[in-house]
């Protein structure tokens, strides 16, 4: 079976800072991590990989992304792809999973395709199953583990608001991971990394993916931030804070007929 693991590489941080003129992520200054969904979603693929099966590992990035693909193929991927060009810059979520897919369709033959459940930047969730959509195959979301597989078919434990449900499909399949509470991420040994960098490795442009450019990047995305800002703060509430519940009572009823709520 061939797995390919759709990794980006993020700002080790949840308080992303957005520049306001040109509406996109300021990374200066921002250690990068591997997107911590995307260690899950490769993690799962490593567990249900059997002998003989391959593991590739694909991101679309700048060169730097090249420091998460190796932590990768430390933790067990046997070969990965970053998709590395000026074309590819201020990619929407569409033009994103295009490039994705474009890189999916050039690996062929593939079985599963995991993803995480979102980004820590950017957030949306959209570009797995947008992958899914533009290849034209099944997605499960919110995939907590991969039961099993058997031959052509893979059954899933799928997070739900209420509980779990269980999910069969056949292959090929698109999967986003849901991260449980109980995954501890592995931290790869040194000779892991070590070994690491003797692993294939390849970095394709547009060139190389093939297609019109016109499909990649800003030039390929089919939407346009406008404005982007922080919500204004919220004033503060007032706390009701009495001696008796009588006195509470009467000190909120006393306040909505003031704002003529009652
Ligand atoms: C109009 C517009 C312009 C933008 N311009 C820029 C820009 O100039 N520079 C910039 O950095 N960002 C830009 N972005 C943000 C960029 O589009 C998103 O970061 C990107 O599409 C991924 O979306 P996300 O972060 O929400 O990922 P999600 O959809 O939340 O990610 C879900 C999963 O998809 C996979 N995945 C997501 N992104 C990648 C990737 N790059 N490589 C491999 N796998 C991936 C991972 O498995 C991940 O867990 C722009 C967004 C918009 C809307």
């Amino acid at each position: 079976m061939k797995f390919i693991v759709c990794v980006k590489q993020v700002p080790d941080t949840t308080e992303v800072k957005i520049d306001p003129e040109t509406n996109t992520l300021i990374r200066e200054g921002v250690p990068s991590i591997l997107n911590p969904f995307d260690q899950f979603a490769l993690e799962e693929a490593i567990k249900i990989r059997q002998e003989g099966d391959e593991i590739i590992v694909v991101s679309m990035g700048p060169p730097q992304a090249k420091k998460a693909l190796l932590k990768c193929l430390a933790l067990g991927a046997d070969r990965a792809v970053l998709l590395s060009d000026r074309a590819f810059a201020g990619a929407d979520t569409w033009a994103t999973s295009f490039t994705l897919t474009q890189c999916i369709k050039k690996i062929g033959d593939f079985n599963i395709i995991f993803c995480g459940l979102q980004a820590i930047d950017g957030d949306t969730a959209q570009v797995g199953p947008e992958i899914a959509a533009q290849l034209g195959i099944p997605q499960i979301t919110y995939v907590e583990s991969v039961e099993k597989l058997e031959g052509k078919k893979l059954i899933a434990k799928v997070q739900t608001d209420d509980g779990y449900k269980i999910v069969e499909t056949r292959l090929p399949v698109l999967i986003t991971g849901i991260t449980p509470s109980s995954f501890e991420p592995t931290n790869p040994p040194m000779m892991s990394i070590m070994k690491a960098n003797k692993k294939p490795f390849s970095t394709w442009d547009a060139d190389e993916l093939g297609g019109s450019k016109d499909n990649y990047g800003l030039n390929g995305s089919l939407t346009e931030v406008i404005k982007v800002y922080s919500p204004p703060a919220r004033e503060q509430g007032v706390i009701i804070d009495e001696e008796t519940a009588e006195a509470a009572v009467q000190k909120l009823i006393d306040l909505l007929s003031k704002d003529k709520v009652i």
